[in-house]
């Protein structure tokens, strides 16, 4: 169909998610017609670098023939059956992979996390670990454990539950009335300290603050959770070294699960293949999604110890199986190219290889920050946020409704990177195995938009 039909359609038929239609309709979108490696083409016939990996879930670029094929070979054998009642080849195979993936891990002895549950996406993977870790207690006879600890201006996810442990006043504040309450501690956002101090003295007082609350509360809360070294919607608000560990050392000490929301991070992001695995943090439980199928269909994994799965073992009647399912759980061909990525993790070395590739995205944060209205930038890995900034000295936050992220991410189009960016923070995070040349040229021009934006008035 041609380019207008659909735009037609488009506006007719669609409602995009975190879009204010009224706008959407004003304008032309840009429609996507095919990919190849970390370009994708509109069907206008221009083609540009996938500068957020397709809203960070795309690893080895577009049309990646292994990936491809093992969709295809799966197709011929079955698409989908379920795992409620029955088990399946992709699925069976994939668990003791990810499994041994995560064993392996660096850190003390590896993630022991040995039970694989599957579901469709990040917001499931969440939903499943809150059940687990309330319904754990409930089978080990704790009484009272019947809320959780999350960071302010997390994410982690979009479902009631989900937006329950978040704490990004935008998204999550509008459906307040509808959550369960949750605890809070505060966000390790260094440039915008809620506690008013600064890196070099504080002394991460934010991890005292989590333990005031920890100390008080402990026999209500089942889990904390976290997204490890960088929580992402927030507005790529990484962690220093050494707060997760503290995190971990915390939850510990006073008895409460650790729930690592690596949907984001895992798969490489962090420059490791789980983030957790860059502090030597072992979670009790950990949620991946993203990245797991390289981008291609949903998938979504909560994994957990032998300790948490032993505590729901019993007689039939006894009713302590765990309480969670859906229609798509463990589906084959999500699980099929989930293999086909982990195969390519070791065949195309992308740990090692990406290193020289975070060098240069460090180098080029570095000297961004010289420009006058970038405030701060932040990286885990090869995930990068640059945050814009009114008044460098103030640190002046620009105004919403200037949509200072949204114009540079609207310029950078024109000289062929998309980008999607979290209010004042232009979000930099391309596929793991984009080339260096096409790295540079990414960055090259994301820095002449954010000067053309920011400087030219
Ligand atoms: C994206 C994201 C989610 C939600 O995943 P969906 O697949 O969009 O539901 C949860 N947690 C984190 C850390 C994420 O980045």
């Amino acid at each position: 169909m041609d380019y207008r039909d659909l735009c037609e359609l488009d506006r007719k038929y669609l409602w995009h998610p975190f879009t204010q239609m009224s706008e959407w309709v004003e304008a032309d979108p840009i429609v996507i017609e095919e990919g190849l490696g970390c370009f994708i083409k509109d069907m206008r016939g221009r083609w540009y670098i996938d500068g957020v990996s397709s809203l960070w879930v795309n690893i080895f670029g577009h049309r990646k023939k292994e990936i491809d094929d093992a969709i295809r070979g799966q197709l011929d054998k079955i698409a989908h059956s379920t795992l409620l009642g029955l088990a399946g080849e992709p699925s069976i195979l994939l668990a003791e992979r990810l499994v041994n993936i995560l064993r392996e891990s660096p850190g003390d002895g590896g993630l022991p996390l040995t039970k694989v549950f599957y579901s469709d996406n990040g917001s499931t993977a969440v939903e499943v670990a809150l059940k687990m870790a309330f319904q754990y207690w409930l089978h080990k006879g704790v009484k009272g454990k019947n809320t959780f600890l999350s960071l302010n201006m997390a994410y982690h996810g979009d479902t009631i539950g989900a937006v329950s442990v978040g704490g990004i006043e935008v998204f999550h504040g509008t459906f307040s009335p509808l959550l369960f309450n949750t605890l809070k501690s505060p966000a390790p956002y260094c440039y915008r300290c809620e506690l008013g101090l600064d890196r070099g003295m504080c002394a991460m007082a934010c991890l005292s603050e989590m333990e005031k609350q920890l100390k008080e509360h402990n026999h209500e809360i089942a889990a904390v959770i976290i997204e490890p070294r960088m929580q992402a919607a927030g507005g790529m608000i990484a962690a220093p070294d050494g707060f997760l560990r503290g995190v971990r050392r915390l939850c510990s000490d006073y008895g409460v699960i650790l729930i690592a929301d690596e949907v984001a991070t895992g798969f490489g992001r962090t420059g490791a293949m789980f983030a957790c695995g860059t502090e030597g943090v072992a979670p009790d439980i950990i949620c991946l999604s993203k990245g797991i199928t390289g981008g291609y269909v949903p998938l979504a994994v909560t994994v957990a110890t032998e300790e948490i799965y032993n505590a729901f073992l019993g007689e039939y009647g006894q009713m302590r199986q765990f309480f969670h399912g859906h229609s798509y759980t463990g589906n084959a061909i999500g699980c099929a190219a989930a293999l086909a990525v982990m195969d390519l993790f070791d065949k195309e070395d992308t740990l090692n290889r990406l290193r020289p590739k975070i060098e240069i995205l460090e180098k080029w944060l570095l000297a961004i920050r010289g420009r006058a209205h970038v405030g701060d930038t932040r990286s885990a890995g090869f995930m990068a946020g640059v945050e814009l900034v009114k008044n460098k000295e103030t640190r002046e936050a620009y105004p919403i409704q200037d949509k200072t992220g949204w114009r540079v991410a609207l310029d950078v189009r024109t000289r062929g990177v998309l980008l999607r960016p979290l209010g004042n923070c232009v979000v930099i995070m391309p596929p793991l195995a984009i080339s260096e040349g096409n790295l540079r040229a990414m960055l090259h021009r994301i820095g002449e938009s954010i000067a053309c934006v920011t400087e030219k008035s």
